[in-house]
Order: structure tokens, then C-alpha cells, then sequence
């Protein structure tokens, strides 16, 4: 299986290196170069495989001849070993109809764990093959800092720098991504937003001498592994409540768009997902989109949810790549007009955007009421991610089974559950010293030249050290 780039002028790859490359050299995003669909046999057999069984079958046809069976059942074992729950995403009844998939059991109680444990294994095994090392440079909201710190610091091969918001993550999230010790891992504030470090990181992939220098590698949600990793669990809940021969719903609380895409891939591999719901909270940039045809960014506000703190959802090029019939003159188009104008119109596309996707924003208050209502009526207490996915659920409204997915545990954002309940969400006792460890972390002005300046100290000290 070959990718392709939704802007059309990068070099065709293979999976290892699209494991690798993060965004594309034309700017846009890999793609496969087709979609690979499951039979029905296989989809109704996964409801009693293991995780890391239907995790192997799910992302088996897209690596080719790059990866064997017998390595990818390794790393997907060894990826999934470390959950707190033995089938890594239970799937909780909260009522009738209505389920919450549990995807919080990893070490940094969000879901993005699931994909960046089997990343680290994937990117490891590549570099190992080719004698090589990378430079992981990621922004981050909140979780994929600390999963990405917690995947990669093991890894002999890779340095990682995370830039996250300074100031605009919780402590937990912090805590997470400054107390690793060791030296590999390093946890950058940005005097900035979300959308500014991630501006940084596009920055420096665009910047294609430094590039090579550092040996720049991504494992933010534009990396195609990760979107693939997460198609699992689609397939793993939908199975257990009886796929093929049933469809269900989902309702996803998305920032940057790559969880609900993986969503879209598991239907365009062959499941048959009813609803797919595009779960917002205040900025809501998704669902205006789709109920204006209008793509228009507004300032980010920041909320109880700051996971999904966003007005630049990068995968939705992905998927706009598929609604424009593949066609990246239409992409190139539309990214030229964001970029020009902060703006661009679905025209023609609008209609398919409306069959693929129901969407709805979430309010503050929507959130609160939800988490107190769900933890009164079920004894069930929602982190404020999940809680906009499940007021998206209720506004959409659909018959059948309808599958919200919990993308972090509560007890990651402890001082908006508290104030909402008046109870304080304790951690699991694995993260007991996680609040008093010491700290380590650099805080940078939102500067280009000064980001790269301290990737490439980070870069070279490996290079030397390797020899
Ligand atoms: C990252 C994240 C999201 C948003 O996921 P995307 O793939 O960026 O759409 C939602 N909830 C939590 C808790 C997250 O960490």
C-alpha cells in the first residue's frame, strides 16, 4: 500500500516511511492510495478477539510488505500489555441504547495512548531497520504531549520535544509531560495558544533544510499511524454489539478532527456505522461548518474541555481530500483561501459533508449539567471531554445503539469535575506520586528561530552521542 499527499506534489511513500514523515512536503497530509475493506466474517469474528488481535487485522493491509504479521502481533501485544482494563476499551451501558467507550485506560488516562503506545513500537522498529534515529517535534493541546512523552521514553532512537500552551493545560496534563526523568523526553511552554504551537511545528516541517538537519519526525494526529491505530476501537466496540449485522452510532468529541476521521476510515473499510457526530465544545468550528458550508475560524475560547481548545481541525483536509472526489486542486484551493482569508466555503462539497457527519457544540453549561445529570441519574461521573460527546449525542438524537466515546478519565481534569460536582476525582493509585514528583520544563516565546534553536541542541547532542 502506497500514500499519497491531499495536496498532490509530495513523493508517493511507503508505510514505514509515512510512519516517519508526519506532514507531507507539499504541506498536505498522507493518505492511502486506496481504502482496503473488511469482509463481513472478519468484522463479526472480532467480537471475541482480543484488542491487539483486531488491532493487527485492522492495520495489517495498510503497511504492505513493510511490516510482517508476526512483528506487528508483537508490538500490538506489547503496546496494549500496559492497560488497566484488560480489553483496553470497555464498553460501558449507561442506559439502554446508550454506551460510553471507555478509551481512558492508558498510562496518561486519555484516549490518544491507544495509537502513540503502538506508534513508539512502530517508529522504533523502523529506525532500528534502517540504523537510524528521529527528532519527534509535536504540539500539543493537553494529551498527546503527555502520551507521546510516555509512549517514546523508552525509546533508544528518538528525542522528543513537546510544545505545549503555556499555562493553558491542567496541571495533571503538565505533570504528565514534565516529570519523566529521562533524557530523551523534553516538555517546551509556549508563551502562546494551542493553535500557535502547532503553527511552530508546521513551521519547522516547512522549513525543509532544518528538516534534515534534526531528522524531523511528527506524532501529532496528522501522522497516518495514529489515525489507523485508532480505527481499532470503531471496530472492536461495534463488533461487541453486533457488526456487521447491526449499525451503531457514534458520537466523538473532536479538536483536531483525527479520531472522528478514524471513524470515517472504519466506515470506509466496511463497517457500517449509522451516525458519526462531530462533538464540539464553545469552539465550534466543526459544527458551524457543517451546518453553514462555511469554514470560518473564529478566536479560540478556552473551556473545560482544552483538549479540544481548536480552530484549526488539520485532519479535516483528510477528509475533504475524500469528499472532493481525491482531487488536490480542489484542497490546494481551499487551503489557499484559509490561509488568504481565514475562511473558505464547501460549495459543492457541503452536501456530502452533510451525509457523512451530524454535528453539535457543546456549551459550558451543557457540560456541567451533563456531568452533574449523568452522575446523579447513572452514579457515572463523565470527564468534560466525553460529557460534549454525549450532550452532541442527546442533540443529534438517533434510533439504535449509539456509542459515545470517553477520550479521558476524569480524574485528568480534577478541578472541572470538582467544581461541577463538588467531589474531586481521586487517580488511579499507578499516577499516586504523579502530583509530587519534581518538575522539569523550558519556557520559550512563541518564535520560530528560538524553537528551532533548542530542537537542534537537543538534535545534535544525540547525533554526537551516537557517533
Ligand atoms: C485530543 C483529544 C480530543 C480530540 O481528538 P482529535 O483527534 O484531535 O479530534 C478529545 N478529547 C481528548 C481528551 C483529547 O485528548
Amino acid at each position: 500500500m502506497n500514500y499519497i499527499s491531499t495536496r498532490g506534489t509530495a513523493p508517493e511513500l511507503a508505510f514505514d516511511d509515512v510512519v516517519l514523515a508526519g506532514l507531507a512536503r507539499d504541506g498536505g497530509l498522507y493518505l492511502p492510495k486506496s481504502w482496503p475493506v473488511l469482509s463481513a466474517e472478519t468484522i463479526r469474528a472480532f467480537k471475541t478477539k482480543s484488542f491487539a488481535d483486531i488491532a493487527v487485522e485492522v492495520i495489517l493491509p495498510f503497511v504492505g510488505d513493510t511490516i510482517s504479521r508476526a512483528d506487528l502481533k508483537r508490538m500490538a501485544d506489547a503496546a496494549y500489555a500496559g492497560f488497566g482494563d484488560p480489553t483496553v476499551a470497555p464498553l460501558v451501558e449507561l442506559a439502554p441504547g446508550r454506551y460510553i467507550l471507555e478509551l481512558f485506560h492508558g498510562p496518561t488516562l486519555a484516549f490518544k495512548d491507544v495509537a502513540m503506545q503502538l506508534l513508539a513500537r512502530l517508529m522504533d522498529h523502523v529506525l532500528e531497520k534502517r540504523g537510524a534515529r528521529a527528532t519527534i517535534v509535536g504540539a500539543t493541546s493537553g494529551d498527546t504531549g503527555g502520551a507521546a512523552i510516555e509512549a517514546f521514553r523508552a525509546s533508544k532512537r528518538v528525542d522528543v520535544v513537546i510544545l505545549f500552551p503555556d499555562g493553558r493545560v491542567s496541571d495533571v496534563q503538565r505533570r504528565m509531560m514534565t516529570t519523566p526523568t529521562e533524557k530523551n523526553v523534553h516538555a517546551v511552554a509556549v508563551k502562546g495558544t494551542f493553535d500557535d504551537c502547532q503553527a511552530l511545528v508546521k513551521a519547522m516541517f516547512n522549513d525543509h533544510a532544518f528538516r534534515d538537519r534534526v531528522q524531523l519526525s511528527g506524532v501529532n494526529s496528522i501522522n497516518w499511524a495514529r489515525i489507523v491505530a485508532q480505527v481499532t476501537y470503531y471496530f472492536a466496540a461495534a463488533s461487541r454489539l453486533g457488526a456487521p449485522d447491526k449499525a451503531v452510532s457514534f458520537s466523538v468529541p473532536t479538536g483536531n478532527f483525527g479520531d472522528i476521521f478514524a471513524g470515517y476510515v472504519a466506515r470506509r473499510m466496511g463497517l457500517p456505522i449509522k451516525q458519526l457526530i462531530v462533538a464540539s465544545n464553545e469552539n465550534d468550528i466543526l459544527p458551524r461548518t457543517v451546518t453553514t458550508g462555511v469554514y470560518e475560524m473564529k478566536g479560540v475560547v478556552a473551556t473545560s474541555s482544552p483538549s479540544m481548545d481548536i480552530q484549526i481541525s488539520s485532519n479535516f483536509e483528510r477528509y475533504l481530500f475524500e469528499a472532493a472526489g481525491r482531487d488536490p486542486g480542489v484542497i490546494r484551493g481551499l487551503m489557499k483561501d484559509l490561509a488568504d482569508r481565514k475562511r473558505f466555503e464547501l460549495g459543492a462539497l457541503w452536501p456530502i459533508v452533510k451525509a457523512d457527519f451530524a454535528a453539535a457544540a457543546a456549551s459550558e453549561s451543557d457540560v456541567a449539567t451533563c456531568i452533574r445529570e449523568t452522575k446523579a441519574k447513572y452514579g457515572y461521573v463523565l470527564d468534560p471531554h466525553t460529557a460534549c460527546g454525549v450532550v452532541a449525542a442527546d442533540r443529534v438524537g438517533t434510533s439504535g445503539d449509539m456509542v459515545v466515546l470517553a477520550t479521558a478519565h476524569p480524574a485528568k481534569f480534577p478541578d472541572a469535575i470538582e467544581a461541577i460536582t463538588g467531589a474531586r476525582p481521586g487517580l488511579p493509585a499507578r499516577l499516586a506520586d504523579l502530583m509530587t514528583d519534581a518538575e522539569r520544563f523550558d519556557v520559550v516565546a512563541n518564535d520560530l528561530a528560538t524553537v528551532e534553536q533548542f530542537v537542534e541542541r537537543v538534535a545534535q547532542a544525540s547525533i554526537k552521542a551516537a557517533g
